[in-house]
């Protein structure tokens, strides 16, 4: 993705260049044929206003953008008015009282970038270029999660603009419910984000990465054994396996491990990855790499070139999963086997939730293991072989899903579960309080009104 340059301006359906615009707004290089009536590219809150206010009077619904890293393109729709919230990409950060106020568009890289000259973190998107935007909303599975909690749960407060043009800050005590809805709703949410006020953490003083690759022939052996250790893993180690048709240095069908660890001290770091040296399977690796000192935004940055280059086509989708390592095999299997080329590759996240329970909020699913699928291809012309990977693959497997997580849907060619049916009831009745009229859109595969 590119930054947005220069200011901001309205595009409207079939003039020049509107075509450009709408599709430039998606990570996703996929045209899905529809567009709005009208594309705001708003640079204040004043013209967020506005824009709100043509939407009313054309009684058009209104989809939201910031960073456009929805892998379903769920803002990009038929009719109605696109806003786009790139341009909302300021940081302030106040260190002393570790806090910082963000613009949804800001990427999580600049971010990080800011708050590393304060020695302070936050648990940004693991792409560079995922904006807060949608990232929080919908939860965050950011970089140290398993420890920080999910980024979400770092969000003190949120300034708003609702339906009728009204601006309300939601924080614990001010607007709780609009607090509660918009941490874990996702693109479910009923209002424009303008700004967050974020609690920050002090910066990780070891980060590194350790990595394991393995030829494809031991998939069974990696992933029971991933299974087995997944509980006793530190939670400062977000264990990954990736299947890939061209895994790194085997350049061939294999199962990458990648283990980063974000530690207080090196020593912490390297007692927390040992289980990786100690492995009963470590033999059949084809090679391990050591712990090799690398910083978060670098790991990012490299996950970018080799598993999510830019201008390409993608289909996702995903399941929580607490199902025996056998009934998951079988779709691992068929994962491997039936996967686009290169660089497709699929996630088996050890996540393992937390304790304690996390914060009263929208988001409200999880398990111990997360599984999500990534088919690329780049040509139109293959979008009939590879366009329906992604789900086929997770409806095979739907069986043994709890439901799926939001950083990953599908939702508009697989809906599925993505909270608790408490709590989705729940934020139907506040989105009824806020935006009775249905300004905003539901999210993508639910009927529109
Ligand atoms: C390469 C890549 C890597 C990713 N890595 C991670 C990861 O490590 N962890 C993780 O949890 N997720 C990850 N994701 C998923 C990502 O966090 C979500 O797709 C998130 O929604 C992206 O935020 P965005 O602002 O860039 O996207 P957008 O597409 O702009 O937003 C997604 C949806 O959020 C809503 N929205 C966005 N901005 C606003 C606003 N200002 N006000 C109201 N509603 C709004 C809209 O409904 C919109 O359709 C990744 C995605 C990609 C493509």
């Amino acid at each position: 993705m590119k930054r947005p340059s220069g200011k901001g301006r309205v595009w409207r359906r079939g003039e020049a260049g509107f075509d450009t615009a709408v599709l430039a707004t998606s990570f996703n290089a996929r045209d899905p044929g529809v567009r709005p009536e009208m594309q705001v590219e708003a640079n204040d809150a004043a013209e967020v206003g506005r824009a709100l206010q043509v939407a009313r009077e054309n009684r058009w619904q209104v989809s939201i953008v910031s960073g456009g890293h929805s892998w379903a393109q769920n803002h990009l729709r038929d009719g109605g008015l696109l806003l786009s919230m790139a341009r909302f990409n300021h940081i302030a950060i106040d260190p002393a009282a570790r806090i910082a106020q963000v613009g949804p568009g800001c990427w999580g890289l600049d971010l990080d970038r800011a708050l590393k000259k304060h020695d302070l973190f936050f648990p940004i998107a693991h792409a560079p270029d995922v904006a807060l935007g949608g990232f929080l909303l919908q939860g965050g599975f950011g970089w140290g999660s398993r420890e920080l909690g999910l980024a979400t749960e770092s969000v003190i407060g949120i300034d708003l603009m609702l339906a009728d043009g009204r601006e309300v800050h939601a924080s614990a005590s001010e607007n709780p419910d609009l607090f509660w809805a918009a941490r874990g709703s996702g693109p479910d949410f009923f209002a424009v984000v303008l700004r967050y006020h974020l609690k920050l953490h002090p910066r990780p003083r070891a980060t590194a990465m350790q990595m394991q690759v393995f030829r494809q022939e031991h998939l069974d052996a990696v992933f029971r054994w991933a299974d087995a250790v997944g509980s006793s893993v530190p939670r400062s180690v977000e264990l990954q396996l990736l299947i890939t048709p061209r895994a790194l240095g085997i350049f061939r069908p294999g199962i990458e491990v990648i283990a980063p660890v974000l530690a207080p001290t090196w020593a912490e770091a390297r007692e927390a990855v040992r289980f990786i040296a100690d492995s009963p399977i470590r033999k059949l690796a084809s090679f391990t790499t050591p712990l090799i000192p690398m910083r978060t935004s670098f790991m990012s940055q490299v996950a970018n070139i080799t598993h999510f280059p830019p201008d390409v086509r993608w289909c996702t989708d995903n399941i929580w999963t607490d199902a025996p390592i056998d009934d998951l095999l079988p779709g691992l299997h068929a994962i491997a086997e039936t996967m686009p080329p290169a660089p497709s590759h699929s996630l088996w996240l050890n996540w393992q939730p937390p304790a304690q329970p996390r914060p009263d909020m929208a988001f409200s699913l999880e398990a111990k293991r997360y599984l999500a699928v990534y088919g690329e291809w780049t040509r139109d012309e293959d979008n009939h072989r590879y366009a329906g990977w992604a789900t086929e693959r997770m409806a095979a497997m739907q069986a043994h899903s709890v439901g799926i997580q939001l950083a990953d849907e599908n939702l508009g060619k697989r809906p599925a579960r993505f909270m608790k049916d408490a709590n989705l009831a729940r934020l139907d009745s506040v989105r009824q309080t806020y935006d009775p009229g249905g300004l905003f859109r539901l999210w993508m595969g639910r009927p529109d009104r």
